[in-house]
This record gives C-alpha cells, sequence and structure tokens, in this order.
C-alpha cells in the first residue's frame, strides 16, 4: 500500500494579468488526475511562513521544520555525502580565489567562485591529507565550486559567524563566536586554523599552480558559511514504521532525504534543471513503489523558471511533464495513493518563494472526489480538502491506507 509523492518544485505562482503558468498550460493528464482525486490547497509550512526547499520538504515528509531544521549546513553535507551525526557542526564552503600578502585573513577576495571551478576532487584530498586540527573534520565536493564541511568534537557550538565576506575586494573574515558559549569560541579558533591552513595546501597545490600558469584564477582559498548543528533526527522508518525512497538530482532535497534516513535515488540522466530525463525519473518511482512504502518524487526545473521569471519556459515545462505523469495512470488506487503537489510556490513575477499555498491532488480509489477537473492555483481551493497544512499530507494518506495509528481510544 505505497505513497508516491509528486513533489513540483516552486509549481504554484501569483497570476499574472489574471493567469499562471500552471492554469495556461496545456496538461490534460495532470486535469485528469484532478478530476479523479480530492483537491485541496496547502500551506507547505504555515499560512505566511515563506518556505525554503529544506524546510518545506521536511514538513512534507511530516518532520516539523521548527525542530528539525537547523539551518543549511547540516542539509547541504548531508547532500553531497557527509554522514553527518548529531552534534556535528556543518558548513557550506565556496572555493575563491584570494589574493594579497600574509596570513589568509589579510587576503582580498577576487573571486568567490574561482573561477566557477569544478574539478576540485585533487584540492579536497590534499586537505583531507594534510590539514590537521584539534577535531576531526570531514569534507567533500559538491557541485562546482561548492564544498561542504562537517567539524566534529565534543561541545562545539554552531554559534559562530561566516568567514565568506560575501563580496569580491573584502578581506576574508575571521570566524568569531557569536556567543559567549565556551564552544562558540572552540569552534571560532578551530575554524581560523582550517582557514589558513587550508589555504597554505592550496596555494601551492600543483593544481593551482597549473591553474595560474593558464591565466586561471587560483582555487586557493575556502569560505564558509551557515553552520549549523546537526540535530538529532529520527528516521522515517523509526517514527512511521515505514521505507522512505527520495528520487531527486538536486544535492538539497538529497540531503533532506538522507538526514531522515531515505534510501536516495538519483537515476541517470536526472540534473534538476529543464532538461532532465523525466522519463528515467518516472520509471525509478514506479520500481520504487515495490520495494518502499513512501516514494517523494522531486521534479525540480519549475523552481529554477521561476526564480528566472520565465512564464512561458514554466508553462511549457509544466506540458513536458504532464506527458510523462500520463505514465502514472496504470498505478492500482485501490492500492497505490497518489499526491501530486509543491513544495511552494515560486512565483515568476516575484522570482522567488512566496507563501502562497500550494495545489494538491490526492488521488485513492477510496477519496471522497470533489466537483474539481482542473490542476491550477484557482481551482484547487474549490475542492473538498480545502486547505491544509505541509504536516499533514502524509497523515491523510496514510490514513486512506489504512495505516494510521488511532490517536485515543
Ligand atoms: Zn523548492
Ligand atoms: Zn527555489
Amino acid at each position: 500500500m505505497p505513497v508516491l509523492l509528486v513533489v513540483v518544485d516552486g509549481l504554484s505562482d501569483r497570476p499574472v494579468d489574471g493567469k499562471t503558468p500552471l492554469s495556461v498550460a496545456n496538461k490534460p493528464n495532470f486535469d485528469r488526475l484532478a478530476e479523479m482525486g480530492i483537491n485541496g490547497i496547502m500551506d507547505t509550512i504555515a499560512p505566511g511562513i515563506r518556505p525554503g526547499s529544506d524546510t518545506s520538504h521536511l514538513a512534507l515528509l511530516g518532520y516539523d521544520p521548527y525542530r528539525y531544521y537547523s539551518g543549511r549546513g547540516p542539509i547541504e553535507a548531508a547532500g553531497v555525502g557527509i554522514e553527518v551525526k548529531p552534534g556535528d557542526i556543518a558548513f557550506r564552503i565556496n572555493f575563491a580565489t584570494v589574493e594579497g600578502e600574509g596570513k589568509i585573513f589579510d587576503k582580498v577576495v577576487v573571486d568567490r567562485r574561482a573561477g566557477r571551478i569544478e574539478n576540485t576532487e585533487e584540492l579536497i584530498e590534499a586537505i583531507r591529507n594534510k590539514v590537521r586540527l584539534p577535531v576531526e573534520f570531514l569534507i567533500e565536493k559538491g557541485t562546482g565550486h561548492r564544498a561542504a564541511i562537517v567539524f566534529r568534537g565534543e561541545n562545539l557550538s554552531e554559534k559562530v559567524s561566516d568567514t565568506d565576506p560575501k563580496a569580491v575586494g573584502k578581506k576574508v573574515k575571521k570566524c568569531t563566536a557569536l556567543s559567549e558559549e565556551e564552544g562558540a569560541k572552540r569552534l571560532a579558533e578551530i575554524v581560523n586554523e582550517f582557514m589558513q591552513k587550508a589555504h597554505e595546501v592550496l596555494d601551492e597545490h600543483p593544481l593551482n599552480k597549473e591553474r595560474a600558469d593558464k591565466g586561471l584564477p587560483k582555487a586557493n582559498a575556502l569560505l564558509l558559511r551557515g553552520a549549523g548543528k546537526m540535530p538529532h533526527v529520527p528516521s522515517f522508518e523509526e517514527r512511521f514504521g515505514l521505507k522512505l525512497c527520495v528520487i531527486t538530482a538536486t544535492a538539497l532535497i538529497k540531503g533532506v532525504g538522507k538526514i531522515v534516513g531515505a534510501d536516495v535515488v538519483t537515476p541517470e540522466g536526472a540534473t534538476g534543471n529543464k532538461n532532465t530525463d523525466l522519463e528515467a525519473k518516472f520509471r525509478a518511482a514506479k520500481n520504487a513503489l515495490k520495494s518502499h512504502d513512501v516514494i517523494l518524487l522531486h521534479i525540480k526545473a519549475t523552481d529554477e523558471l521561476g526564480h528566472d521569471g520565465d512564464f512561458d519556459g514554466k508553462r511549457k515545462f509544466i506540458e513536458k511533464l504532464d506527458e510523462r505523469i500520463s505514465t502514472l495512470f496504470d498505478l492500482n488506487f485501490s492500492e497505490t495513493c497518489l499526491i501530486v503537489t509543491a513544495d511552494h510556490s515560486t512565483p515568476v513575477k516575484v522570482k522567488d518563494h512566496t507563501a502562497d499555498p500550494v495545489p494538491v491532488i490526492i488521488v485513492h480509489e477510496d477519496v471522497r472526489r470533489d466537483e474539481v477537473e482542473s490542476f491550477s492555483e484557482f481551482e484547487a481551493y474549490k475542492g473538498g480538502l480545502c486547505r491544509i497544512r505541509g504536516m499533514d499530507l502524509l497523515n491523510i494518506a496514510f490514513d486512506l491506507l489504512n495505516i494510521a495509528k488511532k490517536f485515543g481510544a
């Protein structure tokens, strides 16, 4: 009795001349699902709260983000493959280019992305081998110039500042304690030691000498930001007794999956942008239905197109997705519960996430079908689900599948 939760990132919009990319798209299959199911709108976190993709995905999986979210650091670190443990302090990293004389904190950032360097594997390996600190650290490459790091030790506090000045022409910032806690002072010292040692290793590295010879900016500094302490997060299986699979190509969503103990799958050809292989993703989702109880299929491109303010591109991608979603009509809806929704709105007008509620369809044989016949922001609110919260979504599905625990006698 599985649940397939299709999350179309940033799908919904605010109207532009009364229309949205979703409302004007030619999407017969989404409309058919709306007709087959019960519809509604959803505040993924709460009314008026603008969700990040990480906090909203936690909520959609039944985890209160106010309790389990502790910044982007731990989620990014988990997303790039670090086994983050409770108490670990994680940061996001940029490879950057610094110039000047003296120590790292005397130098000026001239490129925050080190020429958008891609091949950082060797540099990271050198840091692992040569930098020694009073605590253990784990560092992994992310996409492009990005990476993540975890500091592991007793009583460290995440209440420390970034070393990323977030602008070129500025000096690298010293990490400072933002609270009186001993652990914050200690971590700040460790981070500063790491900054200097990593800089020495990187600046001397043959790959950087090669880059300098070719006239490319050296990737000779690491800028850290977004410190967060990994909280204790009970796994999805511990909480619900169900096996979760998350299918995504996006590091942040991989990270959410990892910290709740999901099996994370990135099918070949899945890219997280509009050229992604949707067929491969839906195939992976249908496969996962055989081995898992809850499958979250994440589709990213709609959010990117929303951030780009690309109304027509977003409409076209929704149409492409509509063709692929037809592959779900052969599911057995007396067994499977299908949910189609978004993690937040990314209106092309705003080019960022807003708190406007998202549309939801739940398809299952036992739902009370309503009169909604089309999938859009304007139709969804007429449906029988009315207005729900993200945290309620899986509970509703579990109840439909008769696997929810009774509250009371
Ligand atoms: Zn999102
Ligand atoms: Zn976004």
